[in-house]
């Protein structure tokens, strides 16, 4: 399976307004107010959020690379 290469991979919190991004594999990191999390780096996105909806928690603000592709099982 192919998708497209992670260029930047971040949310916004949409409680404390935090825009925080991960930078590596293992850079697991919170915003300030403890709402929502984002890993992976340039690898896979991960979040963790508080609310039940992914929605009322954060905004999606990843950035792919236009022409670029990575294999993935
Ligand atoms: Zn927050």
């Amino acid at each position: 399976m192919l998708r497209l290469k992670i260029k930047s991979n971040k949310i916004k919190c949409k409680v404390c307004g935090d825009v925080i991004e991960s930078t590596s594999v293992h850079n697991f990191e919170w915003c300030s107010c403890g709402n929502c999390a984002v890993d992976g780096g340039t690898s896979y996105l991960k979040r963790a959020f508080r609310t039940d909806d992914p929605e009322d928690a954060y905004e999606e603000m990843a950035e792919y690379e236009d022409d670029e592709e990575v294999e993935e099982e």
